[in-house]
């Protein structure tokens, strides 16, 4: 059996039989894999935590015909903060949540593994409430997709813009105002979120709009996963139809 090594990010794990787990990992080199950890869930696993969702390990692996088989795991990146606070914790798990939704198995993206390992090392040293909707921006980025922020969709005026309705791309003037409210200061931190500038936006925006943009960037998210879950869906109804013509 081939054996390789790559890192990668725990993304969730699933109990099988009486002492193994079932591994999702989102590894530099192969995208999203899914493994067998044997005798993981004992407690004498050579193992360890390094295995736990939110772990970035040195793994080496063998390819399974259906699941991988994990063989070695070290430590790549301590994360010593993670796990021991709530709120980190918290905003550690949909940064998981939302790789393990937007990817397939078996695509390799590093730039992907590299959005997704610096966002958890950045929230384990700075438990920021901004780095969620950064690596939000980052991503959609990546995925070729983003809201207008700097004028309305409706009629393109560039100031009084008061809202932001995300099924209609962005942010709304006072006259086609729809969705939710936004103020200034949060709509120019996403704006520049999206242009790259984190550390400044990350140093510079007070806690409250902190908090505005976060929310923001988790109702992103939401929106981003429903539309591939629907594109996806859309794909499947239209080969299934072609296979009906097919059969007929
Ligand atoms: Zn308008």
């Amino acid at each position: 059996m081939p054996l390789y090594r790559t890192d990668g990010v725990v993304l969730r794990t699933h109990k099988l039989g009486e002492a193994d787990r079932i591994i999702t990992i989102y590894t530099r080199t192969r995208g999203k894999v899914r493994a067998v950890a044997k005798g993981v869930r004992r407690t004498k696993s050579k193992f360890g935590a390094r295995l736990e969702p939110g772990a970035i390990s040195h793994v080496q692996l063998y390819e399974g015909r259906n699941l991988d088989i994990v063989t070695q795991v070290e430590t790549a990146q301590h994360l010593p903060n993670l796990r021991g606070d709530l709120s980190r914790y918290g905003r550690a798990a949909v940064l998981l949540e939302t790789i393990d939704h937007v990817t397939e198995e078996g695509e390799g993206n590093p730039a992907m593994y590299r959005l997704l390992s610096g966002a958890l090392a950045e929230l384990d040293r700075d438990g920021n409430p901004l780095v969620v909707p950064a690596f939000v921006a980052k991503l959609l980025v990546l995925e070729g997709v983003q809201p207008l922020l700097d004028a309305c969709v409706v009629c393109g005026r560039p100031d009084r813009l008061v809202a932001i309705a995300l099924h209609e791309g962005g942010v709304l003037c006072e006259e086609h105002r729809q969705g939710e409210p936004i103020s200034d200061a949060a709509r120019t931190a996403l704006q520049q979120l999206f242009d790259g500038h984190v550390r400044h936006v990350l140093a510079a925006t007070e806690s409250g709009t902190a908090l505005e943009v976060e929310n923001l960037g988790n109702r992103m998210i939401e929106q981003h996963i429903e539309r591939r879950l629907r594109s996806s869906n859309v794909l499947y109804q239209h080969l299934g139809d072609r296979g009906d013509r097919g059969g007929s």
